[in-house]
This record gives structure tokens, sequence and C-alpha cells, in this order.
């Protein structure tokens, strides 16, 4: 659907300050051994409809049975913390004040309406993760710019500073129709959106790797699909590695099954085609852990 072309925010954009572009082969020879990252999950409980959620139309999930009803799900913040650099957050988690006066924090009519904050149900506040931290939040990963990532914004503070995919702010979409006037508003008073740089991948399995601190630690991947510029994180922790998939997969079920989201996408065969570099991804190294975007 690209009737209009509006983008997802009119904010500023500018290369981020960090991260280099890598193989994916550099990425995988490192995924068997311990690093030095944190990684801390907190959800807030949520429910979509499954629809969007899932392609129900899928062969697999027509012959599961599955139809549409509201899903119970989950909007996440993981806490990235890195000996050196000092601790992240990947995605914004929910701030308190976004569900109890949606207008106060500049969402919009559309979205207040049909967004289903009202249903949000953070047990902790983004305010709440952060304060929880002994050092200072040093920057926000995004995997894309849609409102259940973007809801704990009212809580970070104005000048810390915010990574996405290149492109993701400047992805025409017809649904950015309603979520460009809240984007900006969110986004006002901050720094440019910094995008993290992909040159593709010459090993030839995903659109592109970045090396975010340059250490090997802590990877991008460029995972297009359910948004344009949508990422996915991968962290090497002192227990084994962390694949943080964001909405490449919503539901535990259509990770287990290869069915990419519903009608939450903005294209639908490279969101499939994501989905299946993940899944060929965590089969190459099956004793990753798998973070998806909205289910345990
Ligand atoms: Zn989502």
């Amino acid at each position: 659907m690209k009737l209009l072309n509006f983008k997802a925010t009119s904010h500023r954009t500018t290369p981020a300050s960090i991260g280099t572009p890598v193989r994916s082969a550099a990425m995988e020879s490192l995924i068997e051994q311990p690093g030095p990252i944190e990684v801390k999950t907190v959800g807030a409980d949520w429910r979509a409809n499954l629809s969007g959620l899932l392609n129900l139309k899928d062969p697999k999930a027509v012959k599961a049975g599955l139809t549409d009803r509201k899903e119970p799900i989950q909007i996440y913040t993981h806490v990235v913390r890195h000996p050196e650099h000092g601790f992240f957050l990947v995605d914004t988690g929910v701030s308190r004040r976004l569900v109890e006066d949606p207008a106060s924090v500049g969402v919009g009519l559309m979205l207040r309406k049909y967004g289903g904050i009202s249903d949000m149900r953070p047990t902790q506040s983004t305010a709440e993760v952060i304060a929880a931290e002994p050092s200072p939040l040093k920057g926000v990963f995004m995997t894309h710019l849609h409102l259940d990532h973007v809801s704990g914004f009212p809580d970070i503070a104005k000048d810390v500073p915010i990574y996405t995919g290149a492109d993701e702010a400047e992805a025409g979409l017809f649904l950015n129709i309603v979520a460009q006037g809240t984007n900006n508003h969110l986004l006002s008073g901050r720094p440019p959106l910094e995008e993290l740089q992909f040159t593709g991948d010459p090993d030839g399995k995903f659109a592109g790797v970045n090396d975010v601190f340059g250490d090997g630690s802590f990877f991008a991947i460029l995972t297009p699909g359910h948004t344009i510029g949508h990422v996915s994180y991968l962290a090497r922790t002192a227990t084994g590695t962390v694949l943080m998939t964001g909405d490449v997969s919503h539901t535990r079920w259509g990770w287990e099954n290869d069915v990419e989201p519903g009608t939450f996408l903005a294209e639908r065969e490279p969101s499939r085609q994501s989905l299946l570099a993940l899944k060929a991804l965590s089969r190459r190294h099956p004793d990753m852990t798998v973070k998806l975007g909205h289910q345990a």
C-alpha cells in the first residue's frame, strides 16, 4: 500500500557516530564465545489482533485452525550493559505517563483511539527501569519506530542518542499517516536520529551487519520487511549469545512455524526473508537465546 509517501517521522537523521559494517561471518565466528554484555528484559502486558501479529492466510496457520482473536503479548525494553560503554536500551518499553495521559505526551488522536494504549500494562515504567541502573542511560537502539516500540520515550531524557536502521525514518508507508505526528512529538527536542550504517553482507546471509561498539560484543542486523529499516540486535553475554529479533517475529508460534507477521508489516516478502534468515542463524547456533518481538 503506497498511495502516499508519508515518512515515519520528519525528525532529522544523521549517519551514526558509532558502529562499523562487517560481514556476517565475522559476527558468526564469535557467537559461541562468551562476551562482556549483560542483557535484562522488562515486559509490559499488552494485547493485539492475531491477524496483525501473524499471517493467518499462511497455509500452516490455516492448517492449524488459527483465526483472528485478541492475543496476549508483551511490549519489551531490553537493558543492555557494556562494561566500558555503559547502559543502553533496545526499544523503549512503556512509559506510565503515556498510558495514563497519552495526549499530554503528544500521541495523536488516531493512535489514542485505535493504538490500543489503554490495554498497555507496564509493571515497571521505563522511568523506573532507567532509575534502577547505577549509571546514566547512554543511548537507545531502536528496532523500528512503531508506537509499541517508542512508547517509553516520554521517560527518556531529551539528550540521549537514539540509533535506528538506515532509512527507518524516511520509509514511506501509508500507516505513517497516523504515526508521523506522534513520532515527531515523542522525538521533538532530541538530537537527530543516528542511523546505523549497513553496506550489504559479502557472505549473503543478511541485508547487512554492523559491529556497534567495534569490539565484537554487540551487533545490529538489518532485517527489513516489518519496516524498511528494521534492525535486530545480537549481544554476546557471559552465559551465551542473545538474539533480539524485534518484530521480525512478534509471536512464538510464528517463529516456530516460519510464518511472518500479518497485517502489521510494510512488505511481506522481505519480512519473510528476514524471518528465514534469523531462523537459519539460530539453527547454525542452537545454543543462542532468542528473544522475540512480543512473546517469550
Ligand atoms: Zn511491535
